[in-house]
């Protein structure tokens, strides 16, 4: 539920309104807005007798939030949040950033390489995955530590905030001792403890959209994040599952500026995933610019050939270049400075 203020309601109308919520054993959540207050009320877990607080001073309405999530929602916090990753600010309003780097941190020379590249090429962060969370055993699992330690030293060699996944909870703190940016994988999103352990702490986090989660469950599963504190929530759209195979995933780009409206949180895009593709993720990473998106994930690998995960949709560093030279035009086009 939100309570709506009037503009002229005086802070002890607003005051009388909290220890109402309080009484009524909610917690109540002040929203100033440069127009009028709304306030929040959480911890309902269903339809709140809206009566008495409407007959309060001060109140002009009360919206009845129905979803299953309200912090990340923008009724709740109409303003865009801006996340600042290592010093790099992702939102609206930012210059759309490029996350560059391979499915998996292969070797250090492998990473090292590619960090440099993707650096001189005008990247904003280095991805690369230590804990891999393969689809079958019997694949190449990720380096674990090792490829945590590589990663970092990439970061330093490079100047670029790094971006890795975490699959479980009890690694979250090993994790966030390299990375500047925690990634939750597709296949984790609706991992309840996982969520609930990176929102514990104060890192920014990338959570990217499961392969067959609703956009309604997608924001229901940052809203487990900011429940417990942590509001540096990127959201990442890397594709959906649907009858069409022709391409790995299917981009769902409308996510975009839909996310948007409901969300105050920033949104990327992973094309590489989304499209399996590598030809393919030069075209639908504009596209997503063209959409809003906040900024791009994208594979790239000194030899996809020879990749241990995700080849086919990894950039070459040649391709990569002519992305962003493409990326570059575009962001000057939409007039970012
Ligand atoms: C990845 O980013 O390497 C990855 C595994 O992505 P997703 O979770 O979107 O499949
Ligand atoms: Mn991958």
């Amino acid at each position: 539920m939100l309570i709506v203020m009037n503009h002229n309601a005086n802070q002890a109308d607003i005051d009388a309104i909290i220890d109402t919520v309080k009484d009524m054993g909610f917690t109540a959540a002040p929203i100033p807005g440069s127009e009028r207050t709304a306030i929040g009320v959480l911890g309902n877990h269903g339809y709140v007798d809206d009566s008495k607080i409407l007959e309060m001073a001060g109140v002009q309405r009360v919206i009845h939030v129905s979803k299953p999530y309200k912090l990340v929602s923008r009724d709740f916090h109409p303003e865009d949040t801006i996340v600042d990753v290592a010093g790099v600010r992702v939102g609206q309003g930012c210059r759309p950033v490029v996350v560059a780097g391979p499915c998996a941190v292969e070797s250090e020379e492998q990473i090292i390489r590619t960090a440099c590249f993707v650096k001189k090429a005008g990247a904003d962060m280095l991805r690369g995955g230590a804990f891999k969370p393969r689809t079958g055993p019997h694949t190449f699992q990720g380096l674990r530590e090792e490829g945590l330690r590589l990663l970092a030293l990439a970061g330093k060699e490079s100047g670029l905030p790094i971006v890795t996944e975490v699959m479980s909870p009890d690694n979250v703190g090993l994790v966030a001792e390299y990375a500047d940016l925690l990634q939750i994988g597709a296949r984790n999103m609706q991992n309840f403890d996982l969520l609930r352990e990176v929102g514990r702490i104060r890192k920014p986090v990338l959570l990217k959209r499961g392969m067959s989660a609703t956009i309604e469950e997608f924001l229901a599963a940052a809203e487990y994040i900011l429940a417990e504190g942590n509001e540096q929530v990127i959201l990442c759209e890397r594709g959906i599952r649907t009858y069409e195979t022709a391409t790995r995933n299917t981009l769902d780009l409308a996510v975009a500026p839909l996310i948007k409206e409901l969300s105050h949180l920033p949104i990327m895009v992973d094309p590489s995933h989304a499209t399996g593709k590598r030809s393919l993720v030069p075209p639908m990473s504009l596209a997503a610019l063209v959409a809003g998106a906040h900024g791009v994930l994208v594979e790239v690998h000194p030899e996809p050939e020879k990749a241990l995960s995700d080849g086919p949709q990894s950039l070459t560093f040649q391709g990569f270049e002519s992305l962003m030279e493409e990326v570059r035009r575009l962001a000057n086009f939409l007039g970012y400075a």
